[in-house]
């Protein structure tokens, strides 16, 4: 993952499955990786814009 920082972003995020979602509004770490599905190349925003940093709560 990058460590380089375009200005100061805030992670909005509803992924409530996630265990970095905070109060299904926002994202507790400090950073996260957005990455295509592998072998997609769809074009369609479902497929091209997930977060690699996901993990499920359970
Ligand atoms: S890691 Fe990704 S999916 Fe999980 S809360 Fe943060 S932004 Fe949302």
């Amino acid at each position: 993952m990058s460590g380089k920082r375009a200005g100061t972003q805030t992670i909005g995020c509803r992924v409530t499955s996630c265990r970095y979602n905070s109060e299904g509004s926002g994202c507790s770490l400090s950073k996260i990786e957005v990455e295509p599905s592998p072998n997609c190349h769809s074009g369609e925003a479902c497929d091209e814009s997930l977060c690699g940093s996901y993990v499920s709560r359970n």
